[in-house]
């Protein structure tokens, strides 16, 4: 993505978010826009315990019943999907719920779905949303950082600014957004960094842009199941046993989080690389936010090796590009594409 356009994308989502007086948008036959829920669950439907509280225990009708002001913004519907903590959500959730978004997007009857979430994974369903659904119409993640039954609960506000940009106009062809503290981020740039704050996400920078649409990203209708990626953290004195297990398990990937610029250890650079020529795809990712880790200038030889340099993407993100993208290639040349330019126009 230029830089241009890296502008163009920022300016036209700061305009999005600076709209400081939300209006009712109407339709152009004067009713309310039409906004789907789908609920999973996390902290937004999350109940007080005796130690602190328990994540998925509330239903979305429960939730939207201390959000009264709602509909003066949009006609809403809802379905309870599952109710789990975030912690918990894996493939064999991401896939059907993709195919639900699509297929509400695609029934016509609405302008938005609204996905509430927990925040621990937040950003990977974003993700994985981001590139496997193909319809322009906003798709936003909400979900809170306190209970539902907390007297400062944040779900509630969370919500309605969630409900607010969906109906907006300029809302259509972003990517996957994701709402908490009070903010809209969008999927490729955001990821939760703070354990605890309200407002407990950071964006970093992106190389590629994705609103999502009908030319981009992974088809899924058909699949069932991903390919198995692990990610294997780094650390001083890091041990090979991890990876080693992930490799002698059979995973079709695995995402190392390297230490700085996305290194291994001499022991794991070794054991990857033999991986690498038997055929498990290795990313090599980093354990910092920010920078990306890139083939050119660093300290490993990713082309000597078979090693992908995952860019801006985290270790998680990349997991979850290297599932979708294992489901269509093995070849590393294309594979490293998707990482450097994103998944478009294939
Ligand atoms: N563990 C919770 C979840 O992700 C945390 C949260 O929602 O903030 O579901």
């Amino acid at each position: 993505m230029t830089h241009k356009f890296k502008f163009l994308a920022f300016l036209s989502l700061a305009v999005l978010l600076s709209t400081a007086s939300w209006s009712r948008e109407k339709t152009y036959d004067g009713s309310l826009p039409k906004v789907h829920i789908i609920a999973t669950g996390g902290t937004i439907a999350g109940a007080s315990t005796d130690i602190g509280y328990d994540a998925g225990k509330v239903s979305i009708e429960t939730i939207l019943q201390a959000v009264p002001g709602l509909t003066q913004y949009a006609e809403l519907d809802y379905e309870q999907f599952c109710n789990i903590g975030s912690q918990d959500m894996n493939e064999q959730i991401w896939l059907p719920l993709a195919k639900r978004v699509n297929q509400v997007l695609a029934c016509g009857h609405y302008d938005a779905v609204l996905i509430t979430h927990g925040t621990d994974t937040m950003e990977e369903t974003a993700f994985f949303l981001n590139l496997t659904v193909h319809n322009p119409k906003p798709v936003i993640l909400v979900g809170a950082m306190r209970p539902s039954d907390a007297v400062d609960a944040d779900g509630p506000s969370n919500l309605l600014k969630a409900v607010q940009t969906a109906v907006k106009p300029d809302a259509v062809g972003k990517e996957v957004m994701c709402c908490l503290g009070g903010r809209i981020y969008e999927a490729g740039a955001a990821f939760k960094n703070d354990t605890h704050s309200l407002d407990p996400v950071s964006e970093t920078s992106v190389d590629w842009y994705l609103p999502h649409n009908a030319a981009t990203g992974f088809f899924i209708e058909d699949l069932q199941e991903l390919p198995e990626v692990g990610i294997v953290y780094g650390y001083g004195s890091g041990s090979t046993t991890a990876l080693e297990a992930f490799v002698n398990a059979g995973y079709k990937g695995v995402v190392f989080a390297g230490v700085g610029d996305g290194n291994l250890n001499r022991a794991a650079l070794d054991l990857a690389g033999r991986a690498a020529k038997n055929g498990t795809v290795i990313v090599r990712s980093s354990r910092i936010p920010y920078g990306g880790v890139y083939t050119e200038g660093g300290e490993v030889d990713d082309e000597r090796l078979g090693f992908i340099a995952s860019g801006s993407l985290s270790p998680q993100k990349s997991r979850i590009l290297l599932m979708l993208a294992l489901t269509t290639t093995r070849d590393i040349g294309t594979i490293r594409s998707y990482f450097r330019h994103g998944v478009s126009e294939r």
